[in-house]
């Protein structure tokens, strides 16, 4: 299906189901913000002036403040808002919005209602008479769909009318979205937010422990041949039978198990909608699941020499990590040259220990 296919039949869909909601919430609704917070047109402007650390730090102010009008919990806001960054980073071209702190994107039709003849409308009451998921979240009258507050208090809404409860969730995500893909994407997001009760989960680790017994090289794209044509993707790092493999980044253990290719094999997925691929790994470590919390630096298996065959085939090549990543673009899944990436997070832990160990001496 189309994108703009798609948007429309899910505008429709709105159209009939939010009838009873309209009479349950009334059609604008707006909860009641202090003056100070009615001015997030001057909050855009800064954006560009504004660190990591404040944009994270003014992002969960607003999910807050939503959360705490709707009792919705700032982490399952703060799931789908991340979401829809990665969506829009995927997708920046059909995405286009004013830079602004939120990432979560309604189209017209979807804002201000499929019927309704104007598709800027962002009159709360008319665009609530046209089943429009628009509503006034910033207390200035307006349902601005390039305004932070009136976008999540929108989409809090939304969550709202169908419950509270972790099921509840889940539907609404999947009448939303129809795509299990981003269901299962933001219960990943809204599970690790909820576990950490924080925004700032960027931290990194190289994929093996630090040390002098493992080499790289960039070989992206070369030729394989085992299994037919295959384009290399992802680095190999070369290391002894049995070196610690351990997690690059804070995320959820998505998939674990073999593959004829790959070997024992864990994915885990990031907060960036990134896959991280580790391959022919010796073992697993025996406590991770699937669906479980990893954080930078946890061991989640050995290096190994597995795959190329039925399960347990080892041997076939010299031990090494295979490591690849993969960006999850809504839709489909591409990989990219995970190598830069190594590098720098091998340097930035180099440079991490060194600082340690003049600290201590
Ligand atoms: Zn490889």
């Amino acid at each position: 299906m189309r994108n703009s296919e798609f948007k429309l039949k899910k505008a429709r869909r709105s159209f009939i189901c939010a009838a009873c909601a309209a009479i349950v919430f009334g059609a604008a609704v707006s909860p009641a913000w202090g003056d100070a917070d009615r001015e997030p047109a001057k909050a855009a402007e800064s954006l560009e002036k504004m660190s990591r650390e404040e944009i994270l730090f003014s992002r969960k102010a607003l999910y807050d403040k939503v959360a705490s009008a709707t009792r919705i919990p700032w982490y399952r806001i703060a799931a789908i808002d991340q979401y829809e960054h990665t969506l829009t980073k995927a997708h920046p071209k059909d995405r286009s919005h004013p830079k602004r702190l939120t990432g979560i994107f309604m189209n017209e039709p979807v804002w201000s209602g499929l019927f309704n003849p104007d598709p800027n409308d962002s009159n709360p009451h008319s665009i609530g008479i046209f089943n429009g998921y628009g509503k006034d979240g910033s207390g200035d009258g307006l349902a601005d769909m390039n305004n932070d507050m009136d976008v999540l208090y929108s989409m809090a809404s939304y969550l709202l009318r169908h419950g509270q409860s972790e099921d509840d969730f889940s539907i609404a995500l999947w009448e939303y979205y129809h795509n299990s893909r981003s269901v299962q994407r933001i219960l990943q997001f809204s599970k690790l937010y909820e576990k950490f009760q924080t925004l700032d989960l960027s931290g990194h680790a190289f994929p093996l422990p630090i040390s002098d017994s493992y080499s790289y090289r960039d070989t992206w794209g070369t030729r394989r041949s085992w299994g037919g044509y295959r384009i290399h993707e992802g680095t190999d790092i070369f290391a002894p039978y049995g070196t610690p493999v351990r997690s690059t980044c804070y995320g959820i253990v998505e998939l674990k198990g073999w593959n004829p290719f790959g070997g024992w094999r864990i994915g885990i997925r990031d907060l960036d909608n990134r896959y991280h691929y580790y391959a022919h790994l010796q073992g697993f470590e025996k406590k991770l699941n699937q669906g479980d919390i990893v954080v930078p630096g946890q061991t989640i298996g050995w290096v190994g020499s597995s795959g190329y065959g039925k399960p347990g085939t080892q041997g076939k090549f010299p031990p090494h990590l295979h490591y690849g990543i993969y960006r999850d673009s809504g839709l489909a899944e591409w990989s990219f040259d995970p190598y830069p990436l190594l590098r720098h997070w091998e340097t930035e832990e180099r440079k991490a220990i060194q600082k340690k160990r003049k600290g201590t001496s």
